[in-house]
């Protein structure tokens, strides 16, 4: 190691010890410096990526368990750069959901999806349900509305095809105020999912209290076999999903890895599956060949 490696390690450590509440000894860590340095690439290129249309839209399919079709997609973004290397969500939505950038990028998926839909709809393919995830950041924008109004006129899609996940950490400040969104949402034609429920410390209160369409039960239910090993699992996720049927709200359960996942869901009344069984997500292109042009049926 050069002296200037050393001596720019020795400033980092010292960066941190700066940063910490206690007088003691700092050592220098490679993996906070990589993940420092990664965060700061992402950053001074986010922009600049987002013009060059590095941000890629990729679909999953979500299954319809009743009739074995694909009609409805989830849409995941993917950054690919200009050598080709993909950087997954997980490295830089938390990045820009602090930063901000991420109620642009949202957008941006919004109208990529718009924009897709409107070419298979041109080229005379059925229109699929299309869901979009959306931050907290955008959803309480004062000009939110407007703005998805104003992309799903542009490219003429009428909005019963376009589903906003939502995380219920939204509702963490007002339920009331989350309310009043989604109803002037609905009013516009829009419907919402909420995401990953049952992740951290879920409520079922929410389920009765929100105004939502969908409910979509987060993939650790199933991660590892976890119900086949525990009774109380299989009962709370039967319950849960007999529950948002009584409230007329439509089921997807994330994370089906397997034909025994698919078989446990579809036996406790799930309405919609998705997950690697299935399918990855794929770009826009792989997914037409594999869904739209074969008339959207799955084997599974
Ligand atoms: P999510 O919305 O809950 O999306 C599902 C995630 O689970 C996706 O990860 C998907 O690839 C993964 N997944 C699907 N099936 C399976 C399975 O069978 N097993 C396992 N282990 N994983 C499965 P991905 O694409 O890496 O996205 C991660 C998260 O990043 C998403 O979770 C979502 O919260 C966020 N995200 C992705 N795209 C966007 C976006 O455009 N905007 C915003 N705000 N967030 C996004
Ligand atoms: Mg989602
Ligand atoms: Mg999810």
């Amino acid at each position: 190691k050069t002296s200037d490696t050393l001596i720019h390690r020795a400033e980092f450590a010292l960066k941190h010890a700066h940063a910490g509440q206690e007088n003691t000894v700092v050592f220098y860590d490679e993996s906070i410096y990589q993940a420092e340095n990664l965060q700061n690439q992402i950053e001074s290129t986010m922009k600049s990526a987002l013009d060059q249309g590095e941000f890629k839209l990729y679909l999953q399919p979500k299954k319809d368990l009743r009739n074995g079709k694909i009609h409805s997609g989830e849409a995941l973004v993917r950054w690919i750069r200009e050598d080709g290397t993909m950087i997954y969500p997980d490295q830089f939505i938390p990045i820009f959901e602090k930063n901000g950038f991420c109620a642009e990028l949202d957008l941006y998926m919004v109208e990529q999806v718009c924009r897709q839909l409107r070419r298979w709809m041109d080229e005379g393919y059925e229109p699929i349900t299309i869901s979009v995830n959306q931050s907290k950041l955008l959803f309480y924008r004062s000009d939110y509305v407007q703005k998805l109004c104003q992309i799903t006129d542009k490219y003429h899609i009428p909005r019963q095809y376009i589903v906003l996940e939502i995380l219920e950490g939204l509702a963490a400040e007002s339920i009331e105020e989350l309310n009043k969104n989604i109803s002037v949402l609905h009013e516009k034609g829009f419907k919402i999912s909420l995401d990953d429920f049952g992740s951290g410390y879920s409520s079922l209160n929410l389920l009765a209290r929100l105004d939502i369409d969908e409910v979509k039960l987060d993939r650790g239910f199933l991660a590892g076999d976890q119900y086949m090993k525990n009774d109380k699992l299989k009962v709370l996720m039967k319950n849960i999903i007999r529950l948002a049927e009584e409230l007329h709200i439509d089921t997807v359960v994330e994370g089906v890895e397997s034909r025994d996942n698919e078989e446990f869901i579809s036996c406790i009344g799930t309405v919609w599956g998705q997950g690697y069984y299935y399918s990855r997500p794929i770009s826009a292109g792989e997914f037409q060949k594999e869904y739209l042009e074969k008339g959207g049926c799955v084997s599974g």
